[in-house]
């Protein structure tokens, strides 16, 4: 079993597949040149698979992937079809662009639920968000997963001059479509330009909501990070990801994986150990995940204030979100 000093025990594993992406989103990726990671610095399909076992093993039961674009790997459906013979549920994260691609495998490899970004339902405003074009791509994604019944969770990260004013909008849709939203707090990374004034608080959202739905609070898992609503008579549900205003750290069992092999115990932890190199070299990485999840900060990595206000990210140490895996 995984388990940090203040007893939390860790079964949830998110595995960046690559750090590069096909869109820009302005809260990701960094404004100034990035230089990705070199192929040979990258985690294989047969790495993942060896290094996840031992993680399965110490019982992790819940694997998602993530990036970066976790699509853009060409050899995609070789780590599903890996991962897939593990006694996991395996789950993804993806902007959608190339979903049509990949559906078959991903229902062949028993991936049931898939969480999706989508920061706007405005064609205009996505390329404005993203840097690139795609809305269409993205929107026929959602259709295809609901087609093949497969869950739908919608990531959206409100920020208060992008997409504020598309709150009830996204909670409409959800009255119509079987689809889960899920709107997240804006969180600082490095390069992503992070202003408290952007943040829009669970409270903001559930006071806007309030204006114009009825809604109830739905019952939460207990290592959930977001808080579920439903409106009256909705097909799906909404929730919110409150790691700014209300973190949720004290029920934490997740752990990452970087795409360059290397653990990070916590999405803003300053420590980072580097499993890749020491299985490339055939050495026992068991008792370096171990040190490492047992040395889990109890809050944020031990890098925010209490008040998240107070926050001045260029203290904060980190990669950008698009090298951690979201
Ligand atoms: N490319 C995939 C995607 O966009 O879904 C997976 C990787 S992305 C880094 C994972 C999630 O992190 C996305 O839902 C994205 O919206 C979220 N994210 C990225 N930067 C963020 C930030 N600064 N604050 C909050 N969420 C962020
Ligand atoms: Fe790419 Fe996802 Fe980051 Fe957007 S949020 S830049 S889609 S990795």
């Amino acid at each position: 079993m995984l388990l940090d000093s203040l007893g939390r025990k860790h079964d949830y594993l998110r595995i960046s597949l690559t750090d590069q992406c096909n869109l820009r989103c302005l809260y990701c990726m960094p404004n100034e040149y990035m230089e990705f990671m070199p192929n040979n610095h990258l985690m294989q399909a047969q790495e993942i698979f060896e290094i996840a076992k031992i993680f399965v093993e110490q019982g992790i039961n819940k694997i998602r992937l993530t990036g970066g674009e976790p699509l853009l790997r060409k050899d995609f459906p070789d780590i599903i079809s890996l991962l897939a013979k593990l006694p996991i549920q395996l789950t993804l994260t993806t902007n959608g662009i190339l979903i049509d691609k990949y559906l078959s495998q991903l229902v062949e490899a028993g991936i049931t639920s898939v969480n999706l970004s989508l920061d706007t339902l405005q064609a205009v405003k996505f390329t404005q968000i993203t840097k690139r074009k795609g809305f269409e791509k993205v929107w026929r994604a959602i259709h295809l997963l609901l087609q093949e019944s497969r869950h739908v969770k919608i990531n959206m990260v409100a920020m208060k001059s992008k997409n504020l004013d598309e709150i009830l909008d996204f909670i409409a849709l959800t009255i119509k479509l079987p689809l889960h939203i899920r709107f997240i707090e804006f969180m600082p990374f490095t390069g992503n330009a992070w202003e408290q004034s952007q943040v829009v608080t669970h409270h903001e959202i559930l006071d806007l909501v309030r204006t114009k739905f009825e809604f109830s609070k739905l019952i939460d898992e207990p290592n959930d990070t977001s808080k579920k609503y439903q409106v009256k008579g909705a097909q799906g549900t909404f929730a919110i990801i409150s790691t700014m205003s209300e973190p949720f750290c004290s029920s934490c069992n997740r752990l990452r994986l970087t795409a360059d092999g290397k653990i990070k115990n916590c999405l803003f932890s300053v420590e980072e150990s580097n499993l890749l190199e020491r299985f490339r070299k055939g050495q026992d990485i068991l008792p370096i995940i171990k040190q490492s999840v047992w040395e889990k900060k109890a809050q944020q990595g031990g890098q925010f204030p209490k008040n998240y206000q107070d926050t001045v990210p260029e203290k904060i140490t980190n990669r950008s979100m698009i090298s951690i895996g979201g």
